[in-house]
């Protein structure tokens, strides 16, 4: 607490070190001047003895005088000295000479102070006063401090136990009023600050009414406004989060949906919905390889639309694009799933059979060159019908990569067309 109250931490201590440093200097002030006041009525007691022993001893001093017999004043001196009040007697004749000066202490031990008390020696004859001299009786500041020293030490006490009690009751108020509910807010606060925890509500145990109570409710008030703002924003916080995530939610299914019709535009011919060129090679390429791996059969296909300028030239640009949707749309009814459908050029068609014999191939090549043959199409009233012709080929053990394939199909394609075109070449 001494250690505390030097070096104050908190405010209650502040204001209790100047409280008590105030109270302590006004304490010391009054007591000096009570010491003081001690000291000058003694004084002034002193002072009156000392000329109640003059009166007493003026007319035995001068009747020595008078009469020069110094052995007698030399006794009353010495029982003057022997008095503890007298520290000094002094005798002056009427000229003022020195007749006797006697002190009671001696050099080493001078008073700090002395006072005295004078009274002249007369002698009365025939009615007429003679000045026989000056009488000076002194005392001193010790003696006066002798007298008071009891006074003294009790106002000390007095103060001291005053003292030290009304610290200790300082100390019991503070601590009792002002730390212990400041030092319980504090704690308080602290926990609702680390907990984060804003629905916590600060309560105190003090019960009486004042400005500590106050900031409590303050403080509580804060706490709510606080808690409420906090939820306002959280729902804030998870409106907006859930706008977010149902505009990235919608954004990435747009942006799904444009994927696939990427995949689509990049992966298929946009006019016959067949594969184009590079995805047909790509696929096929992996498929030949997995055959080869195998050992089993792979058959390739080449077709090219007979004279399709012509069509083109005949009856325009318009219907030569329905002849091809018509030319995929017909032999893709004859494909199986496994089969891969490729538009490799302008009228030029391939088919990729995996697992699938020279025999098989050629006899499917047949059936799509009938079908188309005997197909017939109408567009804008006009009937139109057209040919195709095909280079059939299959795998050999030799075959390298699916180029290879590829060659054997178009030179057989080619003979096709030499051979007068709407024909299978194997
Ligand atoms: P051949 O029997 O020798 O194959 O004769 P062809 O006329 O079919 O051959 P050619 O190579 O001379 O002409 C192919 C024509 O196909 C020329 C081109 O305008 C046409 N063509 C290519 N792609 C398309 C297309 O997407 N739409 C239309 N309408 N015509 C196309
Ligand atoms: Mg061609
Ligand atoms: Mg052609």
């Amino acid at each position: 607490m001494f250690i505390n109250f030097l070096h104050p931490e908190n405010l209650s201590q502040k204001v209790l070190r100047v409280i008590f440093s105030i109270y302590l200097g006004v304490t010391c002030l009054v007591t000096i001047v009570q010491f003081l006041t001690e000291y000058m009525t003694t004084q002034d007691s002193i002072v009156r003895e000392l000329q109640q022993l003059e009166q007493t001893v003026t007319d035995p001093i001068a009747t020595s005088l008078w009469q020069y017999n110094s052995k007698q004043l030399d006794v009353l001196v010495t029982g003057l000295l022997k008095m503890p009040i007298i520290e000094g007697v002094d005798i002056f004749d009427s000229n003022g000479e020195k007749i006797i000066s006697r002190r009671s202490y001696n050099q080493s031990s001078v008073p700090l102070s002395l006072f005295d008390t004078k009274s002249d020696l007369k002698w009365v004859l025939n009615e007429t006063e003679i000045n026989l001299g000056l009488l000076t009786l002194y005392s001193s500041s010790e003696v006066v401090l002798g007298r008071v020293l009891f006074g003294f030490t009790l106002i000390a006490i007095t103060a001291i136990i005053k003292l030290s009690i009304l610290f200790w009751l300082f100390v019991w108020a503070f601590d009792r009023f002002l730390a212990t509910p400041l030092k319980e807010l504090m704690s308080q606060v602290d926990e609702v600050q680390l907990s984060q925890n804003f629905s916590k509500r600060i309560n105190l145990s003090i019960t009486e009414q004042n400005e500590v109570s106050k900031l409590q409710d303050h403080m509580n008030n804060m706490l709510s406004a606080m808690e409420k703002g906090r939820k306002q924003l959280l729902q804030d916080e998870q409106a907006k989060r859930k706008w977010l995530e149902d505009a990235v939610a919608k954004r990435t299914e747009e942006l799904q949906i444009l994927n696939e019709k990427l995949k689509d535009l990049a992966a298929y011919d946009s006019l016959t919905g067949a594969l184009n060129r590079g995805n047909f090679f790509e696929t096929a390429r992996h498929l030949f390889v997995l055959a080869q791996r195998q050992k089993s059969p792979a058959s390739f296909i080449l077709m090219d639309l007979d004279h399709f300028k012509i069509v083109n030239d005949t009856y325009g640009h318009f219907v030569g694009d329905k002849v091809l949707s018509h030319f995929t749309q017909t032999i893709q009814t004859f494909l199986r799933k496994s089969d891969l459908l490729g538009r490799i050029g302008g009228e030029e068609f391939a088919i990729f059979l995996p697992d699938t014999e020279i025999e098989g191939a050629g006899h499917l090549a047949d059936k799509l060159r009938n079908a188309i043959r005997d197909a017939v199409l109408e567009v804008d009233g006009q009937t139109i019908t057209y040919t195709v012709s095909f280079g059939v080929t299959s795998s050999e053990p030799k075959d390298t990569s699916l180029d290879a394939l590829f060659k054997r199909a178009d030179l057989k394609l080619y003979g096709a067309k030499e051979k007068g075109r709407d024909r299978v070449e194997r």
